[in-house]
């Protein structure tokens, strides 16, 4: 597995608009994009080769909400580029590290997605992401 940088760090909102204040008013960054995905919504705050990436639920009771409701707002995962997800999970799967999922998904950007579940990574989780060529 190659990882390449800090893809972009994760962070659960209730308003990304709300949210988003903080980084453009308080701090010197711009909302780049914002972008559906499944029962979320992701906007993207770049910062120099990596971002933050607000993320926040469009269904009531979406598991975004849900981590909200139990845990509060806040940082909610850190995301690793790899160059080929596909081959990571494969790795992962031989080392027996337990995922989310069965296979890599569509996340925001086009990007495939997989997360490690965080019994796994004492407490952190850890997304890695493929982005398509020439992103
Ligand atoms: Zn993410």
């Amino acid at each position: 597995m190659k990882i390449k940088r800090l893809a972009h760090i994760g962070v659960a909102v209730k308003s990304i608009d709300e949210v988003a204040k903080v980084y453009t008013d308080v701090l010197p960054l711009q909302l780049a994009s914002t972008e559906p995905v499944g029962e979320l919504r992701t906007g993207f705050i770049p910062v120099g080769e990596t971002s933050v990436e607000l993320v926040m639920s469009t269904e009531p009771d979406g598991t975004m909400a849900k981590f909200i409701d139990k845990k509060g707002e806040g940082i909610h995962h850190i995301a690793f580029e790899v160059d080929d997800i596909d081959e990571a999970v494969e790795e992962l799967k031989a080392k027996g590290v337990p995922l989310t999922a069965e296979k890599p998904w569509q996340g925001a950007h086009g990007a495939r997605v997989m997360f490690l579940h965080p019994k796994a990574t004492h407490g952190v989780l850890i997304e890695l992401c493929q982005y398509p060529e020439g992103h």
